[in-house]
């Protein structure tokens, strides 16, 4: 058997290992490796592999044999490259050591620098670079380092310093001094000796002078530095294994703080903020790595560099187009010159805001660098907020941060960002916006009689509530920015002030709202308006004129030559369907009529209804909704112009649309000529203790059939006027909230009546469906009988994630966060589809569904319908559409292409497999075959 080999050498213009083997090799490694290959300049080194640290750990952290043998080998080549010796004190190598794992785990695990130094090897140096500041300089570096990362002199408990800080800040405090680089020779010596004399004073060992004995130490500590506390606590956020272990990095030092020759600087091959295909980075002459991000000195842009070292300019230049090409992605690299030299010290994909992110994959396809379809798996669907909604600056955010002005953190639930005057309640909103400020509506939670509050603010906040709250899909079907949940406020109503942080603000004062991230920050901050939605919504862009636009299109474009979801809206007016369609909906998933009662004057005719203690009372209040609803959705037959539209008859329990002011109740009983005292009576009997679990859904509407005549009516009446007008109508009537095929049998023989006699009435015929919401788990485990009665399902599920769960969607927000940070659950279950719990039943009641008719049309309308998992879950389950809000949409659309993308990617993989297994089978039959056949002792052919 060949030996195991550990060690990967990199040096020379050849490595042994490639940009591939990051499994091998860690990140880094590879990418050195890659470096290599692709001649860059790199200083040499080897990388010992992951399968050392598994090994290590596996073995009480003990190194397989062996090792020993091949890091002496390595480091003699590393030596014959640099013309150094380790340890020579006349020529010494010295050398870095740090981990690298296969997944970027940033700052998580050790790293030590300048090894090789001692109090032989820094004479020799002093003679080579005639620099004692420098050498000294970094004698105490290393020596710091070391004791903290390999001996363990680190602060004792979180209230100690570091002990090494200590001693430094002491002698600059003893010597008046300000900055580290004020620091003389003779200081930087007397460190040195006092840093030994602490570690031998903590540990009671000397710090080791054997350049050997302090790279095995190092070694030692980076493999240990696997299993910290911060790694193991950063891979569980991450989901990194922990038996991938990481790699170690040994190389030869290269030095930036040699003189005003040498210099040192972090770049990105494209720019990480806007995408803009230019080389953006920093730099410092006479400067380590860390001088450039620890803010003491201030860095210089990239360009100047030209102007100091045109050469070394041209050469980094030309080093950053050939990266960008190589790896077709924009890298994060850090270089260092010395003496003039340049060399490339690491590069790796680099973080890149969602805007940038897009951009770039976008040129990148234009640029001929990647596919479309790579770009697409690149893009993650929740970056285009970036592009649709409106952001904060980005610098008057970060200085309010800093500035305390940060005041607490809510649910994400609405994206974008929004600043305005605070109001506590809805009148309010409407009255002060009339005024020309822009408001946010604060409130503990909203409710249906906010709407008209909602839809004059600039965004929504509120105390209580989660994703699928009132607040939340409200604020989003009507593309408002909304921060929900944001347990920190203490709203007084009465007072009209809120406390929270410490701090009081009253209605009128500014405050700012970001949807993306949940911040609430105290005071106004400047938004820029989306160019994309400049040029779709308001028309006050041409599209030719802005690149934002443009490259949306693209996206877009590509999405849709992917996907086979077909992406519908969730919208209950006019105005809401029409931005669907520009943003791409092919019809509307769920239009949730209960919205419409508080328009105008209907909560009047609705209260009315609900008020009456009779049947004729009812039918004559319900009634009176007719010609109104029948409005609202001739509009929007109208606005979606032939695509489909699903409505819902009436779903939220009845209390909800009760007045509950005494003014109000009052004028209702005058305007009913009815006591006061009976109206109260008739409220009090429609108190439910669990109203979500209660008289809500298809239950209304079979206790109360009038309901459910009434809207068929509307939906029917509308569709047939406006089918006379020459538009397409295909409407889609959907019964909410059905555990059982009988209630739905109800519904449906009321609707098929309506029809029959609408139909009469209008001579005319109609193509319209009737299906059900799956939203109770009884429902998806009955799905084959409950599909007896549906033409299509819709699942809803806000209200299935609920049922499944037996959480309340409006309140489990107060405990919610607890079980993420205790890891009992991952992710907020009313945001992304659980998929071992909801996402089965949804499994299980399609098959069900589709065992009875297998062309069953399925979708899926609760919020999750634009979350890009759940989205791609839809995908997998073979679902006709996903039905989100409005803003949302084209997130489903790119998200809805990756669904369809990945299961290429996955059909692709298998059949690779699938072929390698045959050519296996195939060799190991070939080898077979052409084996000469043993004869069989004693059976010679003679004996025949
Ligand atoms: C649902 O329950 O998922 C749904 C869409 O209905 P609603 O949110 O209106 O209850
Ligand atoms: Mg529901």
């Amino acid at each position: 058997m060949a030996k195991k080999k550990y060690v990967y050498y990199f040096g020379d213009a050849k490595a042994e290992g490639t940009g591939e083997m990051k499994s091998l090799l860690g990140g880094k490694g590879a990418n050195l490796a890659e470096m290599v290959n692709i001649k860059l300049p790199v200083p040499p080194g080897f990388t010992i592999s992951t399968e050392v640290c598994t090994y290590y750990y596996e073995h009480g952290r003990k190194y397989p044999r062996g090792l020993e043998k091949e890091v002496v080998a390595a480091i003699k080549k590393v030596e014959k490259s640099m013309k150094m010796k380790f340890g020579d004190p006349k020529n010494p190598l010295l050398v870095s050591v740090r981990s690298g794992a296969r997944a970027s785990m940033p700052g998580m695990m050790d790293t030590v620098l300048n090894l090789g130094l001692n109090d032989a090897t820094v004479k020799g140096l002093i003679e080579k670079t005639d620099n004692p500041r420098f050498v000294y300089d970094s004698y105490r570096r290393f020596i710091q380092m070391y004791g903290d990362v390999v001996m363990g002199l680190k602060p004792e408990s979180h209230d100690d310093t570091d002990p090494f800080e200590e001693i430094l800040e002491r002698k600059k405090w003893t010597h008046n001094l300000k900055n580290d680089n004020e620091l003389t020779t003779e200081h930087l010596k007397e460190l040195v000796q006092e840093f030994k004399a602490e570690i031998k004073n903590r540990t009671g060992k000397d710090f080791p002078e054997d350049p050997m004995e302090q790279l095995w130490g190092s070694i030692g500590a980076v493999f240990n530095s696997w299993m910290n506390e911060r790694a193991i606590a950063y891979r569980r956020m991450y989901n990194i294994p922990q038996s991938w272990g990481t790699a170690v990095n040994i190389q030869a030092m290269v030095f930036g703080n040699m003189g005003e020759d040498s210099g040192t600087g972090v770049a990105f091959t494209r720019d990480p903020a806007t995408g803009e295909n230019k080389f953006y980075g920093e730099f410092l002459m006479n400067a380590q790595g860390e001088d450039v991000v620890a803010g003491t000195r201030t860095p210089l842009p990239i360009e100047e560099l030209e102007a100091i070292n045109p050469k070394v300019y041209k050469e980094l230049f030309q080093i950053r187009n050939k990266l960008d090409r190589h790896y077709r992605e924009m890298q994060d690299v850090e270089f260092t010159i010395q003496e003039g030299k340049l060399y490339m010290l690491q590069t790796r994909a680099g973080k890149r805001t969602g805007f940038a992110a897009i951009q770039i994959a976008v040129d990148m396809v234009n640029e001929g660098l990647i596919t479309k379809e790579e770009a697409l798996m690149r893009i993650e669907p929740e970056q285009l907020n970036q592009f649709l909604r409106p952001i904060f600056d980005m610098d008057q955010k970060r200085e309010a941060v800093e500035g305390d002005r940060l005041l607490a953190k809510g649910l994400n639930a609405g994206p974008g960002a929004a600043c305005g005057r605070i109001v506590f309640n809805a009148s309010d909103a409407v009255e002060v916006a009339k005024g020309g400020d822009p408001v946010i509506l604060t409130r503990v939670e909203t409710s249906p009689e906010d709407i008209k509050g909602m839809e004059a603010s600039q965004g929504i906040l509120t105390a209580r509530g989660g994703m699928t709250s009132h607040a939340a899909l409200v604020a989003r079907q009507m593309g408002k920015i909304c921060v929900a949940g944001c347990g920190a406020l203490e709203i007084n109503y009465r007072e009209r002030k809120m406390y929270v942080n410490g701090k009081t603000l009253e209605q009128g004062d500014w405050i700012s709202i970001d949807g993306s991230t949940g911040e609430v920050i105290e005071g106004k901050l400047d938004t820029r308006p989306s160019e994309v939605l400049q040029v779709l919504l308001d028309g006050t862009m041409k599209p030719e004129d802005s690149d934002v636009y443009q490259k949306y299109e693209s996206v877009m474009k590509w999405a849709d030559q992917y996907r086979r979801l077909k992406i519908r809206t969730n919208a209950d007016q006019p105005d809401q369907a029409l931005n669907a369609i520009k943003f791409g909906a092919e019809g509307i998933g769920l239009c949730r009529t209960e919205h419409m009662f508080f328009g105008g004057e209907r909560i009047v005719g609705v209260r009315e209804m609900i008020l009456s203690d009779t049947l004729e009372g009812r039918r004559n209040a319900i009634m009176k909704l007719l010609p109104m609803q029948r409005e609202d959705f001739a509009g929007i037959f109208r606005a979606m112009d032939g695509f489909p539209v699903t409505i819902r008859t009436l779903d939220p329990p009845l209390h909800e649309f009760i007045p509950h002011e005494e003014k109000d109740i009052v004028a209702m009983a005058e305007y009913m000529k009815v006591p006061v005292e009976q109206v109260k009576r008739r409220i009090a009997s429609l108190h439910e203790f669990n109203p979500m679990l209660g008289h809500r859904g298809c239950r209304l509407g079979i206790v109360y059939p009038e309901i459910t005549e009434m809207q068929a009516r509307a939906i029917l009446e509308a569709a047939c006027e406006v089918k006379k007008e020459g538009v397409d109508v295909l409407p889609e009537i959907m019964i909410p909230l059905v555990g059982h095929k009988n209630e739905l049998k109800h519904q449906r023989e009321v609707v098929d009546r309506v029809a029959k006699e609408v139909m009469k009435e209008y001579d005319t015929s109609l193509d319209f469906l009737i299906g059900t919401m799956i939203e109770l788990p009884r429902a998806a485990l009955t799905a084959d009988q409950i599909a007896e009665e549906a033409e299509f399902f819709s699942y809803g599920t806000n209200d299935l994630t609920q049922t499944t769960f037996g959480l309340s969607r409006d309140d489990a927000g107060n405990f919610l966060q607890h079980y993420y940070d205790h890891s009992i659950l991952e992710s907020d279950p009313f945001a992304t589809v659980d998929i071992d719990g909801v996402g089965e039943l949804m499994r299980i009641g399609t098959e069900k569904g589709r065992s009875l008719k297998p062309k069953l049309k399925i979708g899926i309308c609760g919020e999750h319908g634009g979350d890009p998992n759940s989205v791609e879950l839809c995908h997998r389950l073979d679902f006709d559409y996903v039905s989100c809000s409005p803003f949302r949409v084209p997130i489903a659309r790119v998200a809805a292409a990756r669904g369809a993308l990945r299961e290429k990617l996955a059909e692709k993989a298998a059949k690779a497999e699938k072929r390698k297994q045959a050519a296996k089978k195939a060799a190991v039959a070939r080898k077979k075959a052409s084996k000469p056949k043993k004869a069989k002792k004693g059976t010679s052919g003679r004996k025949k």
